[in-house]
């Protein structure tokens, strides 16, 4: 045996990668630099539910936080578990899931035992702005102070704040990037991470710990070898959203964009990236590579500028969760003030259940809780009527949409919240759509309040 060889059979290396929005096996440099620093060693992929309830978070965040998510996002959710799952299976490990179990243990229980016994020595995630998930991450550092963290940026277009303060305005950020970098008419792609061809194997004393494999009801090969039924939805994992973009790129689609972003209710009038790309299933950088691509060969026009617009928006939000940290779940947000307005049960139900006396909110909102998918117009005006016409406290809304959205992602749910209510980074102050107007430019035959049932009134 050479001393190469002889070295190679004492690694005992154990690492762990902490998945979270970063579901995808390309672009990803987290699951690169793990398979990396376990050749050799073993190779612990884990992925575990509700992680943060472990948190105290009782003065800012408890009150208005919900119980279960909705059924569309955790579908959303299992299908790009099980997507991944396969991918990992076919690189040589699996994905382990950790969720409350009949024991009740908590998830961040089950993963401090995991960890101590097997004798965890490395530990890899993706760096994120999600105030609440750092922090359990620090519990874990504190915890383990011997293991080696590795960081790794894959949900961002940048590694760090890419300008040395983050502006008050997205103006004022839009212009420094594209004056700062060159992204804005790159001509080269941007640089993505290779994608693992085969991965470290589990430890020996887990590859009978059926317990904790990935399963669903949602089938362990969504996508896979069930194309969907209707084109036009929202399926997880990284095949579909893959899938999906180049369809999207390979259709007009792009060209119009900028005409039909606002529609209430179409599938290709705005680009449907969001939710793969929320949980990571599609990268931002192959993303932005496709958009140029479609600019180089087909066409560059307003439309496809304001797709890198739409997307500057998403690392602006980014960027301003990390910046603002939990004030990002404040009601007076990042302002010097509170608004005006409150708690009232009654119209919080009525808005939820798509009751209240304003149809075009109430297809919405009966949109949002069948599909968990909502136009951004259509986001815009719901919460505008949370906040102005029905009074209520914003960061309800901000839960609720967390509860639902299919593309939740913390920093644009709650940016945008905050935005809406006056409290976040609208130079403007807080902004109020005319439901009136805005029904007869969005909806003047009434076919999307028809089509979600939006007249459906509160009859007292
Ligand atoms: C109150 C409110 C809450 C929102 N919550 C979320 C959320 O939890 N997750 C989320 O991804 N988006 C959120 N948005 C932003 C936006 O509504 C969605 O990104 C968009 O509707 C998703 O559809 P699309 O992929 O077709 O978007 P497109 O119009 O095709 O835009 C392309 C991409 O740009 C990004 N983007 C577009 N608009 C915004 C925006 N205003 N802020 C941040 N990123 C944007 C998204 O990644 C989107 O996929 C919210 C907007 C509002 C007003």
């Amino acid at each position: 045996m050479s001393n190469q060889a002889a070295n190679n059979s004492e690694n005992n290396n154990v690492t762990l990668v902490l998945f979270h929005n970063d579901l995808r096996v390309a672009d990803n440099a987290t699951l690169l630099k793990a398979s990396k620093i376990s050749t050799d060693g073993k190779l612990l992929l884990v992925y575990a539910s509700s992680l943060t309830d472990i948190l105290d978070n009782k003065d800012h965040y408890d009150a208005y936080r919900y119980e279960a998510m909705g059924q569309a996002r955790q579908q959303f959710l299992h299908e790009s578990l099980a997507d991944l799952n396969a991918s990992l299976i076919q690189r040589g490990n699996r994905l382990l899931y950790l969720q409350k179990n009949l024991a009740a243990l908590d998830t961040f229980a089950q993963l401090s035992e995991l960890i101590e016994q097997q004798q965890v020595t490395d530990i890899c995630i993706s760096q994120t702005a999600d105030y609440n998930q750092n922090k359990v991450y620090d519990l874990l550092q504190v915890k383990y102070p011997k293991i080696q963290w590795h960081v790794q940026t894959t949900a961002t277009l940048f590694d760090g704040l890419p300008l040395e303060h983050l502006p008050k305005s997205f103006t004022q950020f839009r212009k420094q990037i594209e004056t700062d970098y060159d992204l804005l008419h790159a001509e080269k792609d941007i640089a993505i991470y290779p994608t693992p061809e085969s991965l470290a194997p589990l430890p020996e004393n887990m590859q009978s710990r059926d317990e904790c494999f990935f399963e669903s009801q949602w089938s362990n090969e969504a996508g896979r070898d069930k194309p969907s039924q209707q084109p036009s939805s929202f399926r997880g994992g990284e095949l579909n959203g893959l899938t999906h973009l180049y369809t999207y790129f390979g259709s007009d689609a792009p060209s119009t964009y900028k005409t039909t972003r606002n529609t209430l209710d179409d599938w290709t009038h705005s680009t449907k990236f969001s939710a793969w790309l929320a949980n990571g299933s599609l990268s931002v950088n192959t993303v932005l590579n496709r958009l140029r691509r479609y600019e180089r060969d087909i066409i560059a026009n307003d439309s496809t500028y304001w797709i890198w617009f739409e997307l500057l928006w998403r690392e602006y939000f980014y960027w301003y969760a990390v910046t603002h940290q939990q004030k990002l779940f404040w009601f007076k947000g990042i302002a010097q003030h509170a608004p005006s307005t409150q708690l009232d049960e009654n119209l919080l139900a009525q808005w939820k259940s798509g009751t209240t006396q304003y149809p075009i909110v109430n297809a919405c909102m009966n949109q949002l809780r069948t599909t968990g998918y909502m136009s951004n117009r259509g986001r815009q005006l719901v919460a505008s009527c949370f906040i102005h016409e029905l009074g209520l406290d914003w960061r309800y809304g901000a839960a609720y949409f967390e509860q639902h959205l299919v593309d939740y992602d913390v920093g644009s749910n709650w940016g945008n919240w905050q935005y809406l209510a006056g409290v976040g980074a609208d130079p403007r102050g807080c902004r109020q759509f005319n439901l009136d107007k805005q029904t007869q430019q969005y909806d003047p035959n009434g076919e999307f309040i028809r089509q979600w049932q939006g007249n459906t009134q509160k009859s007292d």
